[in-house]
């Protein structure tokens, strides 16, 4: 068990990481105080949340299992609909499961004990995106911070192959950024070196055996390193070419981010080849084909053909994309972006 300082005047965070900690929630729950947990879920983990409520027995309060990508607004409306009468959140999955547990709490202030069931990271931010008519917006608040984290490998060793590979990419993503945020420091350093390394060993030991526990354990380690890295320094060129992706062309989140990672990272280490050399060092000396490479090896989707971007949407990427500034270590060239775009579509080795 660990207790890790957020931000200041926040409550710390409890995070437990092992396998096991899955049965941990009651007690969670009965250490703080709490005894109607609202269960959330998507409508495709469903089950796992019956065998929560299960679990709980009277500490259950309901289970709502319509939790969705992007965190629609009115989804959320109906969620905390549902909690009325519950006194805290018990979310499992990923990060679409986390996020409406966020925007509840950002509402409501009901406490937060999340279960994660992916690598991507939300649990480990005090950051929430969501949806209203359309438009995605992103915010920080240390309300939506969940109080309590449970990382149990048994909960990600149900992960589909794909799924486990390019949510893993997702991950590491946060962390190559990290690596040339401007405002990395020393720590951010070492908590974004320790999660590609976790990843980039035990990624290929899921792969090959997913009910492999102590390699599920090191990934998700790999994760929570990835997600507080993310939750503390700034963002740039990756995370905000798979937002436009993402958002404008409605294209899946952790594959889009698996198949920018070698590309975004390529176009940056011309400016910031010194920050990214200890991770390009895990990857045989180049950053972007060594992330390619590793992808490649891993089974990962490589081109944006591949899932449903269309050849003749590049142009209008490349304008989104470079629509409004923000930092980079490389200026956003709109002639650069068009020509990483391309070669992320086709799939290209950086
Ligand atoms: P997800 O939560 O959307 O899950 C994808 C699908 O996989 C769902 O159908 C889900 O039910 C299923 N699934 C999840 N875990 C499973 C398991 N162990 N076994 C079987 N099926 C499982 O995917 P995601 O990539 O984790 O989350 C993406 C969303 O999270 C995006 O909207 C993204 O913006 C958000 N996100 C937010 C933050 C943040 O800090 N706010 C960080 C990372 C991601």
């Amino acid at each position: 068990t660990f207790h890790v300082g957020f931000e200041p005047g926040h409550p710390l965070v409890r995070v437990r990481l092992g396998a096991g900690v899955l049965a941990e929630i009651g007690s969670e729950m009965a250490a703080l105080g709490l005894s109607r947990a609202l269960v959330l879920t998507t409508p495709e983990q469903a089950a796992q949340g019956e065998a929560i409520l299960a679990q709980l027995g009277p500490r259950a309060h309901a289970r709502f299992s319509r939790a969705a990508m992007h965190t629609p607004i009115e989804i959320t409306e109906a969620a905390i609909a549902a909690a009325h009468g519950a006194d805290c959140i018990v979310a499992i999955g990923g990060g679409s499961t986390i996020g409406l547990g966020k925007a509840i709490a950002l509402r409501t202030d009901l406490p937060q004990i999340v279960l994660p069931t992916t690598y991507a990271g939300s649990e480990a931010t005090p950051i929430l995106g969501q949806t209203a008519n359309g438009i995605k917006e992103t915010l920080r608040s240390p309300k939506v911070q969940p109080e309590v984290i449970l990382y149990d490998p048994e909960l990600v060793a149900t992960l589909p192959a794909n799924l486990t590979v390019t949510s893993g990419l997702n991950a590491m993503a946060h962390a190559v950024e990290a690596l040339y945020a401007r405002d990395a420091n020393p720590l951010s350093d070492q908590l974004a070196l320790s999660g590609i390394r976790a990843f980039r060993d035990g990624l290929p030991q899921v792969v090959a055996d997913p009910g492999n526990l102590d390699a599920r354990e090191q990934t998700l380690f790999g994760s929570w390193l990835c997600g507080t890295v993310l939750g503390s320094v700034g963002m740039a060129l990756h995370h905000k070419l798979c937002h436009t992706l993402g958002g404008s062309f409605d294209l899946p989140h952790a594959e889009t981010h698996a198949i920018l990672l070698p590309h975004s990272a390529a176009y940056n280490a011309e400016a910031a080849e010194r920050e990214l050399a200890p991770a390009a060092e895990l990857f045989g000396g180049s950053i972007g084909g060594g992330l390619h490479d590793f992808a490649a090896s891993l089974n990962a989707p490589l081109a944006l053909r591949d899932i449903g971007l269309a050849e003749s949407d590049l142009d209008r990427a490349a304008d989104l994309a470079v629509k409004n500034p923000y930092w980079n270590p490389r200026p956003i060239e709109r002639d650069a972006i068009r020509a990483l775009l391309q070669s992320a579509w086709q799939g290209t080795r950086p």
